[in-house]
């Protein structure tokens, strides 16, 4: 089988099992080869439904949670996301098909190593609406704020103040929130000033946020 067949296979298992409903993101993930995101000696299994060590003992997530959180996310042409924790950059990837090449993803990445091998297979799947940062997302990036849409892909204690006060009037919030050991999947939105808890889901276990807003934060 080709590298696009089982991608193809893959896709068609999570419309299947119901965990890939949106036309628009089952479009942004076959655009988007995953093997190109995972390191070369795991690359046979680039295709199935799991998580994969990226190394600094790191994950990429899960293609089905990918497909979730950004379905929830629900990215629209032109929009301005911010991800926390880069990863591979394969979500990161994923978002900037959905926002077009008039929107932009900002995505921050705490272990420099990851951010550098990000920027490279971005480079490689020919991405160029995604800027990389190096340091800590967890008290989000004032910079560029407001986002439309906020995404945190590493499992945190609490919705932090700073991804609220640098989400826009109607934007959304994903994230895993919860113990080290296990989340509940959240969104929220912003309205009238405050955050509504949209959707949540139990049953999800991310590696943990780190710095200042992350656990063993001190
Ligand atoms: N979105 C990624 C992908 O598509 O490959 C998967 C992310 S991985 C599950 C979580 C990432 O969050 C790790 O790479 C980790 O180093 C990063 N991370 C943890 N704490 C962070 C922080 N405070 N700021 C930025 N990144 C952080």
């Amino acid at each position: 089988m080709g590298r696009g067949e089982e991608s193809e296979s893959l896709i068609q298992k999570m419309k299947s099992k119901g965990n890939l409903k949106s036309f628009r993101v089952e479009e942004a993930i076959r655009a988007t080869p995953r093997h190109i995101f995972v390191p070369e000696e795991c690359s046979e299994y680039a295709y199935r439904d799991t998580p994969l060590s990226i190394g600094s003992g790191q994950t990429i997530s899960q293609p089905s949670v990918v497909a979730k959180m950004t379905e929830w996310l629900d990215p629209q042409e032109g929009e301005k996301i911010l991800e926390i924790g880069t990863g591979s950059g394969w979500q990161a990837a994923v978002l900037s098909r959905l926002v077009g090449q008039g929107g932009v993803v900002y995505t921050v990445e705490t272990i420099e190593s990851l951010a550098d091998k990000a920027m490279e297979n971005l480079l490689l799947a020919g991405v160029n609406n995604v800027e990389v940062i190096k340091g800590d997302g967890s008290t989000g990036l004032f910079e560029h704020s407001p986002y439309d849409k906020i995404i945190c892909t590493a499992a945190s204690p609490g919705i932090h103040n700073e991804w609220v006060q640098q989400l826009k009037e109607g934007g959304v919030l994903v994230a895993p929130i919860g113990s080290k050991q296990l989340q509940n999947m959240v969104a929220l939105k912003m309205e009238k000033g405050k955050t509504r808890l949209i959707k949540h889901e139990r049953g999800y276990r991310f590696v943990e946020l780190k710095g200042e807003r992350g656990f063993d934060s001190g």
